[in-house]
């Protein structure tokens, strides 16, 4: 079964400040994935080896709690360009860094960037925050909408040191999929793990909305999700690889082939979707 993998982090690590650097190589060989960062062809060789035919590759904008100024888009268009076909370039526009954040939408969607990502506990703005205060966050839906591009929100907690968890929560993903009703919105890990009820409210409620089930164990993903079967029309897989716990992104796969669903269900989930919706 061919797959694709939505969400993996292979990112500019030297951006990271000090202490998110001690969060996340944790219990993880650094040299190895600063090795992958440093070139894609490595990562090309790493996927070739997990079976796996496209990455989403997640990148976001976080000066505050991360490190990574604007500069992860230049980065990462020139990482992704080594294969584009196989690399999916996130790109990342904060609107509270930029005077122009419908323009810097346009110009790193117009770099290459074919899907852009949100990460309101790291950027440390609510998802509908365009509602109250960050009218700018509008502007880059909006120039997402126009353009055709998806829009990865992370939902759910973050352990990062200075994230803030209460941003996860899905429903406020619910304005945005109201507001811009064109927009393909991917709920990225599915509110885990608190918010799952209203994650799979939210997905169901909206046509434009699909679930992302990155972060979640695939041996809990039934458990988070008992009607998963029911939305596997609309249900995009990814890893989240090498967040903490995840081994790597064939060992997830070979977990998820072991659930009792369809095999009709896991070929839309792992394949038919994301081709759709990138
Ligand atoms: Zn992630």
């Amino acid at each position: 079964m061919p797959v694709i993998d939505a969400h993996i982090h292979i990112q500019p690590f030297h951006m990271m400040k000090p202490d998110v650097q001690a969060t996340f190589w944790q219990k993880k060989n650094r040299a190895e994935f600063e090795a992958l960062a440093a070139d894609p062809a490595k990562l090309l060789r790493q996927m070739d080896a997990d079976g796996v035919e496209r990455v989403g590759l997640i990148n976001y904008v976080s000066p505050d709690v991360m490190g990574f100024t604007s500069e992860v888009n230049e980065w990462m268009m020139r990482y992704a360009s080594a294969d584009p076909a196989r690399l999916i370039a996130f790109g990342s526009v904060h609107p509270g860094y930029t005077d122009d954040p419908g323009g810097e939408t346009d110009r790193v969607i117009e770099m290459g960037a074919r899907a852009l990502k949100v990460h309101p506990p790291h950027q440390v703005f609510r998802a509908n925050a365009y509602l109250n205060g960050l009218p700018g966050l509008a502007e880059v839906y909006r120039r997402a909408e126009a353009a055709g591009v998806p829009v990865t929100i992370h939902t759910g907690t973050s352990v990062f040191p200075g994230a803030r968890s209460r941003f996860g929560d899905p429903m406020d993903v619910d304005d945005v999929a109201v507001d811009f009703p064109k927009l393909k919105i991917l709920l990225a890990h599915g509110g885990r793990p608190l918010w799952m009820e209203a994650a799979f409210f939210v997905v169901r409620r909206h046509p434009n909305v699909f679930l992302e089930v990155s972060g979640i164990p695939p041996s809990k993903l039934l458990e988070y999700f008992p009607r998963l079967e029911e939305l596997a029309h609309k249900t995009i897989w990814g890893t989240d690889w090498p967040s903490p716990g995840i081994k790597s992104m064939r060992v997830n796969v070979d977990q998820f082939l072991g659930l009792p669903l369809s095999d009709a269900s896991k070929r839309r989930i792992l394949y038919d979707n994301a081709l759709t919706v990138f």
